[in-house]
């Protein structure tokens, strides 16, 4: 693409000059061949200027669509930025009514009907996973994922980011909503209004794990109440009470709207999170996963094997994510609430196989 607009320019130049010699030359030099001489003189530097200034050696096709389709995907990003607040504020909302919901109704409920020892599991259970959802959702929206340094020599990278005009480390990618390069980049989470990349990883995969297993535990707790609320509020519409009194429905259609909430997050915050334990055994990320399955089948089709670096089996693969290092650390570092950093800098990796990179300078 390069060396073709070189050639281009270097062509329609000697042209014009040519023909300009040729005007000068041949008709003997009348004013009027002058002022046109000298016209298009200045339209041929005016066009030379503008090629020198739109001229880029790394512009191809792929450049052109970014530039037309840049309004688009900016009104698109600015958006996902606004609703970023708004969803944050909605899970907040969303988390605090359920958590008020417990309070109100199923734990007095399950204090009044069950033994001692059913009641203090369920206490202890109920908030350990309260503390491990609030904890893990604030470190995940508030830890910054990581940033390639920038003005730092010998910083180890594969590319040059288009948009930062930076080298960008293995596993680095940009994210057009913050507008930077992150770290190991998994995805830009709207529900945490953050970019999910190497040093806040672990908080948003242990936030959805422990969302997910808290309203498993809400749900099946408040089955029997959920049936009892329905069979009510449905007796309340055949036969509605003469004092119009909805005290009681209230309470019922709470319960109800705590069980198909949190039943409906089981669902789909599950499945979410089994797509990223699948990742985390492979040892890749899900915008690797875009790039893997596409070297994967381009490889194939030369009769090669396409070998993730980063997949170093799938118990090491945990361990390196949790930070895991000792049999104690599943307790301290896991099951309960942990700040530790995670493995290496995000920058240099540990690979399986050499891998060949260069030094940008
Ligand atoms: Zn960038
Ligand atoms: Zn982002």
């Amino acid at each position: 693409m390069g060396s073709a607009w070189r050639w281009q320019l270097s062509r329609s130049m000697r042209l014009v000059l040519r023909w300009c010699r040729q005007q000068r030359g041949g008709r003997g030099g009348g004013s009027r061949t002058q002022i046109s001489s000298r016209l298009l003189e200045l339209w041929s530097y005016s066009k030379l200027l503008l090629h020198s200034l739109c001229y880029n050696s790394l512009a191809d096709s792929d450049t052109l669509l970014d530039c037309v389709f840049e309004p688009i995907i900016w009104i698109v990003d600015s958006l996902t930025r606004w609703f970023g607040v708004a969803f944050v504020c909605l899970v907040v909302l969303l988390t605090s009514s359920v958590v008020i919901i417990v309070y109100l109704f199923v734990i007095p409920t399950i204090i009044s009907t069950y033994p001692v020892h059913w009641a203090a599991w369920h206490l202890s259970c109920g908030h350990w996973l309260l503390l491990m959802i609030t904890f893990h959702y604030y470190k995940a929206t508030t830890t910054s994922p990581g940033h390639p340094p920038k003005n730092k020599l010998n910083t180890p990278s594969v590319s040059i980011c288009k948009k930062c005009v930076t080298p960008k480390p293995p596993r680095t990618h940009h994210c057009s909503i913050c507008n930077v390069c992150v770290l190991k980049m998994d995805h830009h989470c709207p529900w945490l209004n953050n970019c999910v990349g190497h040093f806040n990883h672990r908080y948003f995969f242990s936030f959805c794990l422990y969302m997910t297993l808290g309203c498993i535990y809400c749900s099946i707790s408040s089955w029997e109440m959920f049936l009892e609320a329905y069979n009510a509020v449905e007796s309340y519409n055949q036969t509605p009470p003469p004092d119009h009194s909805f005290g009681g429905s209230t309470a019922h259609k709470c319960i109800i709207f705590l069980w198909v909430l949190t039943s409906s997050v089981s669902v789909a915050l599950g499945g979410l999170t089994l797509w990223h334990a699948r990742l985390i055994n492979r040892g890749e990320t899900s915008v690797e996963r875009h790039i893997n399955r596409k070297e994967t089948k381009r490889l194939r089709e030369r009769g090669k094997v396409f070998r993730n670096p980063h997949h170093h089996g799938k118990i090491k693969n945990w361990k390196l994510f949790l930070g895991v290092e000792t049999r104690r650390h599943w307790f301290t570092r896991v099951l309960l609430p942990s700040s530790h950093p995670p493995n290496g800098d995000g920058i240099v990796w540990d690979c399986t196989f050499n891998r060949r990179y260069f030094i940008a300078v």
